[in-house]
C-alpha cells in the first residue's frame, strides 16, 4: 500500500491500515493491565518521598538511594506517559485513551512536585563534602556531572525567603505568555476567504504558510493582507504583552545576579554569549548570500522584485512525489556515509515497526520522534508522498537513532539532550538526503524542487531564526536601557531587520512589520538562536562526514552517544566543531553558497 488515501480521498480508519505501517505499540504493553500496574507502582514509589526527603544528604548512602529512586521512577513514569500519549495520538477522538493520557500527565506533575526538595537539599550540602563522596564512592560517581551542574548554578540561587517570593511570583509571571496564547489561538479570528477557484475556505494559523505557497499571486497577496490585518488591529496589546515578558526576563535575571537576560538564558546550558554574538556577526558579514538567493527567486518567478507574500512560493513547476517504500530505500542510500552500524539501526527501525506511517481519522497531525529509556524510539508521521514527507522521515529517524544510541550508552539520568544539540542529528540526516537526492535525480524540475527545499530550509531555519535572535536581543537591550517599547517601536525595528536581511530585491510590505506579533518563541527567552546554530552545526558536520569519511563518522557517532552527560559545547568538541569560533558558520554558509550556485546554473542553461 503506497498511500492511506482511498479512491475518494477520504481518510482511512486506523484499523484498515495494514499492521506493517503502524507502530509496534504492543512492545510497550501487551495488556493494558500492565500499564495500570506500572501506574500504581509509580504512585507507590512517589509515596516514599516524604519519608526520605529529610536527611537524604546525611550520608553518601542516603543520597545515592534517593538518586537511584528518582531514576527508577523516571524510567517507569516515562513508559507510562509515552504509552498513554501515543495511544491518544493514534485517535484523539478516543475518550478512554484521552483519560489515560490525562492521568499520566497528572502523575508527571505529581512526580515533579514530589522531587522539588532535591536541588535545594543537594545545595545545602557542603561542596567539599560532596567532592569527598565523589572521590570515595564508586556508585555515586555516575552522578558527578548532574551534581556539579546543580552547584554551578548555586551563586544565582537566593536565600530561602527570597526564593519563596520568587516561586510565588512565578504564576503571575506566566500571565504574559498565557495571554499571548489565548489572544492568538482563541480570540483572534480570521474571516473565510475565497480560494483560487472561488471556493470559500477558512484562513487559520496552520494553513497560512501553506496558502502562501499558492501559485496564484493575487490569491496569496489577499491571504497575506487579510492575515496581518487581524494583527494590525491588535498590535498594541501584542506589544504590551511582549514588553511585559521582556520585563519579566529582566526582573528574574537582575534579581538572580546575572549580567542581563541574555547571560541568564545562556547560562542554563553553560553557553558563552560569544556563541550568540558570533552567529549574528557572521550572518551580517554574509548577508549578501541571502540577497543573492532572493535575486534567484525573482528570476525563477519572473518578477523584478518579490513581495513578502511571494517568499514561500515553490520555484519548481511540478510536484515531486515519492511513495513510502521508495523513500525508505532512498533514506538508506543517503545515510550510507554514516557507516554500517548506523544503517543497521535504521533497518532495525523499519523492521521492528518504529514508524506509524500514514494518516488515519483522528490521528495527531505532523510528525515527531518519541520513546522512553528502554522502549523503541517511535516515530509518528502522516506520510503523503511529498518531498517534505521524505525529508520528515529522514529528520525523525535522525532523532530516533540519536535516542537509540544514547539509551544504549548512557545511564537514564543523562538520556535527554539539551535543546542546543537536539536538532543536530535530525538536520544532519536531512543534509545527507539532499546530497543523495541531487546525485540521483537529474531532471530539471526535480533538481529545482530539491535545491529549493534545501535553500528554503536554510533561509527559514538559519537566516530567519538569526533575524529573530537579533530582534530578540535588540528589544531586550532597548528595555534594559530604559527605552519605551511600543507597537510602533517593534514594527519599525522589525521592518528594518527585514530590509537588511532580504535586501533590495525584496519589497518590504507594510504588513510584514507586524510579523513579530505572531511568533510565540519571543516568549521563550532567547530560544530561537539555537535553531540557527543547530542547523549550521549540522551543515558543517555533514560536510565533514562527506569529505573526511571514517574518522569524522566515528567522532559523529561518539557525539550521538553522549546525551546530556556533559555540557553541550564539551560534547560537541569531540566532533571538531567549536561554536565559540566562527569556522562552523563559514562552512555552513559555503554549503549554502554551493547549492545556490547549482540553482543559478539551472536557470542559466534555459
Ligand atoms: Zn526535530
Amino acid at each position: 500500500m503506497e498511500s492511506a488515501l482511498n479512491n475518494n480521498n477520504k481518510i482511512t480508519v486506523r484499523e484498515q491500515i495494514p499492521e506493517e505501517f503502524r507502530w509496534d505499540i504492543k512492545a510497550l504493553y501487551i495488556k493494558e493491565e500492565a500499564w495500570q500496574l506500572d501506574y500504581l507502582k509509580v504512585e507507590e514509589l512517589l509515596s516514599q518521598l516524604p519519608e526520605i526527603k529529610d536527611g537524604f544528604t546525611k550520608d553518601v548512602g542516603s543520597l545515592l538511594n534517593c538518586l537511584e529512586l528518582k531514576d527508577r521512577i523516571t524510567e517507569l513514569l516515562q513508559k507510562v506517559y509515552i504509552y498513554a500519549h501515543m495511544r491518544k495520538d493514534e485517535d484523539n477522538r478516543n475518550n478512554y485513551y484521552q483519560s489515560l493520557f490525562n492521568q499520566a500527565s497528572a502523575l508527571l506533575v505529581k512526580a515533579e512536585e514530589g522531587f522539588s526538595f532535591l536541588k535545594p537539599g543537594i545545595l545545602s550540602l557542603e561542596y567539599d563534602q560532596l567532592q569527598e563522596w565523589l572521590q570515595d564512592n564508586d556508585q555515586i560517581k555516575v552522578y558527578r556531572h548532574y551534581l556539579e551542574d546543580i552547584y554551578r548554578k548555586k551563586e544565582h540561587i537566593l536565600s530561602p525567603d527570597e526564593e519563596r517570593i520568587m516561586a510565588r511570583a512565578g504564576d503571575m509571571a506566566q500571565a504574559f505568555e498565557h495571554s499571548f496564547e489565548l489572544l492568538s489561538y482563541a480570540d483572534l479570528k480570521f474571516p473565510k476567504i475565497k480560494d483560487e477557484k472561488g471556493v470559500s475556505i477558512p484562513l487559520t494559523h496552520s494553513n497560512f504558510i501553506t496558502l502562501l505557497r499558492s501559485k496564484d499571486r493575487e490569491f496569496r497577496k489577499k491571504v497575506f493582507k487579510r492575515y496581518f490585518k487581524e494583527y494590525e488591529q491588535h498590535h498594541n496589546i501584542y506589544a504590551a504583552l511582549l514588553t511585559g515578558n521582556i520585563k519579566k526576563d529582566h526582573f528574574y535575571s537582575s534579581l538572580r545576579n546575572y549580567q542581563g537576560s541574555l547571560n541568564a538564558a545562556l547560562f542554563k546550558d553553560n553557553i558563552p554569549v560569544q556563541v550568540y554574538t558570533n552567529l549574528l556577526s557572521q550572518v551580517h558579514q554574509n548577508i549578501g548570500l541571502l540577497h543573492n538567493y532572493i535575486h534567484q527567486k525573482c528570476d525563477y518567478l519572473n518578477l523584478k522584485k518579490i513581495n513578502m507574500y511571494d517568499m514561500y512560493v515553490p520555484l519548481s513547476e511540478d510536484k515531486f512525489t515519492m511513495g513510502y517504500t521508495e523513500a525508505q530505500a532512498i533514506l538508506l542510500e543517503s545515510l550510507k556515509p554514516l557507516g554500517e552500524m548506523y544503517l543497521s539501526i535504521v533497518k532495525k527501525g523499519f523492521k521492528e515497526r518504529w514508524v506509524d506511517v500514514y494518516e488515519n481519522t483522528g490521528k495527531t497531525s505532523g510528525a515527531y520522534s518519541t520513546g522512553s529509556y528502554r522502549s523503541k524510539p517511535y516515530i509518528l508521521m502522516n506520510y503523503q508522498d511529498t518531498l517534505e514527507d521524505v525529508y520528515t522521515l529522514a529528520h525523525e529517524f535522525g532523532h530516533s537513532v540519536h535516542s537509540y544510541l544514547i539509551n544504549k550508552t548512557q545511564p537514564i539520568i543523562y538520556s535527554d539532550v539539551s535543546i542546543f544539540l537536539a536538532e543536530i542529528a535530525s538536520t544532519t540526516n536531512e543534509l545527507l538526503l539532499t546530497y543523495c537526492l541531487l546525485k540521483k535525480f537529474d531532471h530539471r524540475e526535480e533538481r529545482i524542487a530539491i535545491l529549493n527545499h534545501f535553500l528554503e530550509q536554510f533561509r527559514t531555519t538559519f537566516f530567519r531564526q538569526a533575524m529573530f535572535a537579533e530582534f530578540e536581543l535588540l528589544i531586550h537591550q532597548a528595555q534594559e536601557k530604559g527605552e519605551a517599547l511600543t507597537a510602533d517601536f517593534f514594527n519599525q525595528k522589525y521592518a528594518e531587520l527585514n530590509r537588511f536581511y532580504y535586501g533590495e530585491n525584496a519589497i518590504i510590505d507594510r504588513e510584514i512589520s507586524l510579523e513579530w506579533a505572531r511568533i510565540p518563541h519571543f516568549f521563550y527567552n532567547y530560544y530561537v538562536y539555537q535553531y540557527a546554530t543547530g542547523f549550521a552545526i549540522a551543515t558543517a558536520l555533514s560536510r565533514k562526514i562527506l569529505k573526511e569519511g571514517t574518522p569524522a563518522v566515528g567522532k559523529y557517532i561518539d557525539f550521538l552517544k553522549r546525551g546530556s552527560s556533559d555540557y553541550p559545547l564539551s560534547i560537541l568538541k569531540s566532533t571538531g566543531i567549536d561554536p565559540t569560533n566562527t569556522i562552523y558558520l563559514e562552512d555552513a554558509l559555503d554549503v549554502f553558497s554551493e547549492l545556490l550556485a547549482q540553482l543559478k546554473s539551472i536557470k542559466e542553461k534555459d
